[in-house]
């Protein structure tokens, strides 16, 4: 993290408008540790603590992530945050029910084929994650068939319409669709000032929402989390840079401190 005086400088306004004030976080990297199998990454201890208290404080505070919205729910439910699923192509109601985007729907099945098609053609050291309105295809047990996995992507592009987008140690095919994180925090955080905490290259649309958010004269927060596959954009774009989940963990600690001082 960068020295704590700069914090206390950034946070300065949200301090002062608390309820004009939306907080935003990524959750795989960011909030939860990496791990070889997605289905068994969990919010780092003491995060949603925080994210709990600094809801009861702020305007709205909320998980945007490229996980399904079913996921987000089941970890982080119940607790009055925000959560948008898929990269803003799902959310979760505060009746905990799953709303689409109505422009995804008739995607549903181009994605179901190309994830049936993943699962025939790929080695089996690319595991293919079916997550509904999108496949992600990931190659972290087996690196050496990052080539593969793109070819594939690639090929799978060009015949279904779909959009390859680039993570960590994989890739997604999604609907062709005008949303991302960045449209997700630009709707969620309307009007007020907003931080968000990425990691990755889904991350940058949220940076950039946070950039027009500037332009209109709103405070921002862009924090950059670090890690050994961090691509260098994330963190030089950003406010302020924290080392792994357990800085994301000290900085919203920062932040709820410095928005309850006297
Ligand atoms: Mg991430």
């Amino acid at each position: 993290m960068v020295s704590p005086l700069s914090v206390v400088e950034l946070v300065a306004p949200f301090r002062a408008d608390p309820l004009g004030s939306a907080v935003f976080s990524d959750f795989d990297g960011t909030l939860a540790p990496i791990v070889d199998d997605p289905a068994e990454a969990r919010p780092l201890a003491g995060v949603v603590d925080v994210l709990d208290a600094l809801a009861g404080r702020c305007g709205i505070v909320g998980v945007v992530s490229g996980r399904p919205a079913t996921f987000l729910r089941d970890h982080l439910g119940g607790r009055g945050l925000f959560l948008s699923g898929l990269y803003g192509l799902e959310l979760v109601t505060p009746a905990g029910e799953i709303e689409v985007v109505r422009e995804a729907a008739p995607w549903v099945e181009v994605v179901e084929e190309a994830a049936a098609a993943g699962e025939a053609a790929l080695p089996p050291g690319v595991s293919v994650e079916r997550k509904g309105l999108t496949v992600a295809v990931h190659f972290r047990r087996d690196p050496s068939l990052a080539r593969a996995a793109e070819a594939w992507v690639t090929a799978r592009a060009e015949v279904s319409g779909l959009v390859v987008h680039p993570g960590r140690m994989s890739y997604e095919l999604r609907p062709p669709l005008e949303c991302d994180k960045g449209s997700a925090v630009a709707a969620a955080g309307e009007g007020r000032n907003v931080c968000f905490l990425g990691d990755d290259r889904g991350d940058l649309s949220a940076f950039d929402a946070l950039d027009r958010a500037a332009g209109e004269g709103r405070a921002v927060i862009r924090v950059g989390v670090q890690s050994e596959e961090a691509p260098a954009e994330i963190l030089e774009r950003a406010d302020v840079v924290v080392d792994g989940p357990e800085g994301s963990l000290r900085f919203l600690n920062a932040l709820l401190e410095g928005l309850e001082d006297p």
